[in-house]
């Protein structure tokens, strides 16, 4: 039977939580390196994982690659310019793979030299279902629910600031828990990537799309607001908490608006909170097509 990415991650969290205590992320975050080799060890005795190893992987962000020896040993590899955040989630998604997938290196002629995952791959499952597969593997490994509501309660709204100590509690990057949030919280959010007043992708949560707070990227552009933060290029201490933006700025109701720089400076991410409950959705147009959309934007400088 195929495994869920979600089962089998939780069944790793529950082992690491007998072991570790169920408040092991008081002590730290998930030690994914030597959890691969362990792990893997345990399910797999004679064909396991035995080398992680940084790379100058040019077009990608890591890989799982099987040896050429008998019995099989395998290796992950990350790109060597990552930081530790991104780190651990690309060798959580790689792990995945092994866990989920390792079958196709026999089975399917595709993955004949293993699975080479691009920076869309690891960070939002784009591309084949085992990407989709593999990244849910690692949000649910490092992030697990459970530990997540309780350090920030489902019917509450987060601020990045908030958001941050997440991000450093599970030791992952800022977006990758703000994404990990929006799939859970019941309160009205969304979280916006983009690159010179340009969006790359928007994610909003369950309650926000359902009323209609939403941005469209596939195939069109979105500008953001000439009055938003990230369009005026205003990154100061009010920006982590939130200003209020009236009512129009960006949808028909006020919101709370928050903005960083990344780490690296290479995009900007905007947090938007919106008051109460959800008004009822009244608009016209289907919003399926409108969930999150991950390809970066081509052609707009
Ligand atoms: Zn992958």
């Amino acid at each position: 039977m195929k495994k869920s990415p979600r089962g089998a991650a939780n069944n790793i969290s529950l082992m690491l939580n007998a072991v570790l205590g169920a408040d092991r992320f008081e002590k730290g975050p998930v030690d994914v390196a030597e959890l691969a080799l362990e792990y893997t060890k345990q399910i797999e005795p004679s064909s396991h994982i035995v080398q992680i190893v940084p790379e100058d992987l040019p077009d990608c962000e890591g890989a799982l690659v099987p040896g050429e020896g008998e019995p099989r040993r395998w290796a992950i590899m990350y790109n060597r310019k990552q930081n530790a955040g991104r780190r651990a989630y690309t060798i959580a998604h790689e792990l995945g793979h092994f866990v989920l997938h390792r079958g196709l290196v026999d089975d399917d002629p595709d993955f004949d030299g293993g699975f080479y995952c691009s920076k869309n791959a690891v960070e939002h499952g784009a591309g084949r279902d085992i990407e989709k597969e593999a990244n849910e593997f690692a949000a649910t490994l490092l992030m697990p629910l459970d530990d997540f509501r309780r350090f920030i309660p489902s019917d509450k709204l987060a601020n990045l600031e908030r958001l941050g100590q997440a991000a450093e509690r599970y030791g992952v990057s800022l977006t990758a828990a703000a994404l990990r949030w929006l799939e859970y919280t019941n309160s009205r959010a969304m979280l916006i990537a983009s690159v010179d007043g340009f969006a790359l992708w928007g994610k909003s949560s369950e309650a926000a799309l359902k009323s209609g707070r939403f941005i469209r990227t596939k195939n069109e552009m979105f500008e953001l607001p000439a009055a938003s933060m990230a369009a005026r290029k205003e990154f100061g201490d009010d920006a982590l908490t939130g200003i209020s933006q009236l009512a129009g700025v960006w949808f028909p109701e006020p919101t709370i608006e928050m903005c960083m720089r990344t780490e690296r400076y290479d995009f900007e991410l905007t947090l938007l909170h919106f008051a109460g409950k959800a008004p009822a959705w009244q608009g016209e147009e289907q919003f399926e097509d409108a969930c999150t959309q991950f390809f970066p934007v081509t052609g707009k400088r």
